[in-house]
């Protein structure tokens, strides 16, 4: 166990220059105090948690306070955001303060979000609200329980700096952990710019630090490009699987590892719908729910076309056509599990398919009904469920199939199904609603329910004593909330 002095830097990505990132200090918060802190996330720096109440830690991630060692640097990058070309983009509100590795030997970024403005804040204010860094410390690590690859949040801090927004909030912090803060748009940044050298050092330092097994290979990029693809297939599988819409699939917000990254107004699903639009400013539904998938390939070309000057564009195309088959096959394979099944046969696309078609006609929660499935034998489960739908014809008949199938597939016990089935079907997902009673006891100095909806959420499929109330459906308030894109 370490103290918060004795973290080892190696700032590998300010070594790349000035062309990659601008050196800038924290912006200090008014009285910073800790709002919540992940002990998993410590744990990836050998802290000690007792350090995060310590006011030391507060002032660090406050931006008061730096290591020596430290070197903040604000990362230059653009991309395509909702489809159109920005040229210029960058940590506008926040600084990778330095990369360190812990005893195990992995690097891991520093990142504070929301701690002032940078040569890329363009408009804005370079601060995040309470409510916002919340919400991204909340889902990063209730992803990362569940399974879904993602960024990682060691903490936020809460302060008395007013920030304005649609009314006065409160400034925060959020410090952010990855092993790259790389993004799809820090390629295209250097290829629209015409910096081929710059780009070129770019591709190495992705290429050794992050994928050092495609060096073997006799085409590195394209075997890293590969890679690339296959992450995101599966990463948005799991989204795909486990009801996430991120919301804001701009290429600025895809990270070149195939994790989940940069969160605004995503969301779970709470009842299914394939057509969830959780961006409010998203009018047109780019990036509703089911629309993830080919935005998925979309980012991917995209990323490829600023990859055309180390690759061919035949490679790179055939490379780009993984990513459908790939995407089907991981999702098939997780709705199998969700399902309870432990073999593969032709229809199980089919089986999948009309049960989503029925509860969205119904609208039925996503996450409860997969959990209730495994609760009890399949023939038992169903005739519970069935109260559920609508469709009653519809719903018998998939559940004739069901049974039938699940029958075919083995012989286990109850017992061994609920095991199995719980192992993968959460009971606690991150619902809007729950965040926004979190956000709103915070907002009003009382962090007791962000930490322990936290500590609920880091063991989702684990039914814990006392905490009936967060596996509930949401309450009518809690439905259809606006989340505010501004954050
Ligand atoms: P996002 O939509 O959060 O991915 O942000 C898009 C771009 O706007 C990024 O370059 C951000 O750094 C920048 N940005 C977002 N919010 C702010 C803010 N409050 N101040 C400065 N820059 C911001
Ligand atoms: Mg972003």
């Amino acid at each position: 166990m370490k103290a918060l002095d004795e973290l080892t830097f190696d700032n590998r990505f300010a070594r790349l220059g000035d062309a990659f990132s601008t050196h800038v200090l924290p912006e200090p918060l008014d009285t910073p105090r800790l709002v919540v802190a992940s002990k998993a996330a410590l744990a990836l720096l050998d802290l000690d948690p007792a350090v995060a109440e310590t006011p030391v830690f507060a002032e660090l991630f406050g931006g008061h306070k730096l290591w020596a060692e430290a070197e903040p640097r604000a990362m230059v990058y653009s991309g395509h955001q909702f489809g159109g070309y920005t040229p210029q983009l960058g940590d506008g509100r926040g600084l990778l303060l330095g990369e360190v590795y812990n005893e195990a030997g992995e690097h891991w970024d520093l990142h504070l979000k929301g701690a002032g403005m940078t040569p890329y804040s363009r408009m804005g204010d370079g601060r995040a609200v309470l409510r916002s860094s919340i919400r991204e410390f909340l889902a990063s690590e209730a992803l990362h329980a569940l399974g879904i690859p993602s960024s990682r949040a060691l903490c936020v801090i809460g302060s008395d700096t007013p920030v304005w927004r649609e009314k006065q909030e409160r400034g925060a912090m959020v410090l952010r952990m990855a092993h790259s803060h790389i993004r799809f748009g820090h390629f295209e940044y250097f290829y629209y710019t015409k910096k081929p050298e710059q780009q070129a050092l770019l591709a190495e330092h992705v290429l050794n630090l992050h994928y050092p097994e495609c060096r073997e290979q006799p085409e590195p990029y394209l075997a890293m490009f590969r890679e690339i693809v296959e992450r995101n297939a599966e990463l948005i599988a799991k989204w795909q699987a486990y009801g996430f819409c991120h919301g804001v699939m701009n290429t600025d917000n895809m990270s070149i590892l195939g994790i989940t990254f940069d969160f605004g107004p995503f969301a779970f699903l709470d009842d299914f719908d394939a057509h969830f639009i959780c961006n409010h400013s998203d009018h047109e539904g780019r990036y509703s729910f089911s629309n993830q998938v080919p935005i998925g390939q979309w980012n991917l070309s995209a990323l490829a076309q600023a990859l055309t000057p180390f690759i061919s564009v035949d490679a790179l195309k055939e490379a780009l056509g993984l990513y459908l088959p790939l995407y089907q096959a991981n999702y098939l394979h997780l709705m199998r599990r969700r399902l309870g099944l432990t073999t593969a046969e032709d229809d199980d696309q089919q089986l999948v398919e009309r049960l989503l078609k029925l509860m969205q006609n119904s609208g039925v929660d996503y996450t409860l009904f997969f959990r209730r499935l495994g609760d009890e034998s399949a023939a038992l489960a169903v005739a519970r469920l069935r109260d559920d739908f609508v469709d009653l014809a519809g719903f018998d008949a998939w559940a004739e199939q069901y049974k039938a199938r699940v029958a075919r597939d083995g012989d286990y016990s109850e017992e061994q199904r609920r095991a199995r089935m719980h192992a993968v079907n959460p009971l606690y997902i991150l619902r809007n609603y729950l965040a926004q009673n979190a956000i709103a006891a915070a907002e009003s100095g009382d962090y007791s329910e962000v930490r322990r909806l936290h500590e609920v959420l880091s063991k989702p499929f684990e039914e814990q004593a006392g905490m009936e109330q967060y596996a509930q459906r949401p309450p009518d308030w809690g439905k259809h909330l606006e989340i505010s894109c501004s954050s």
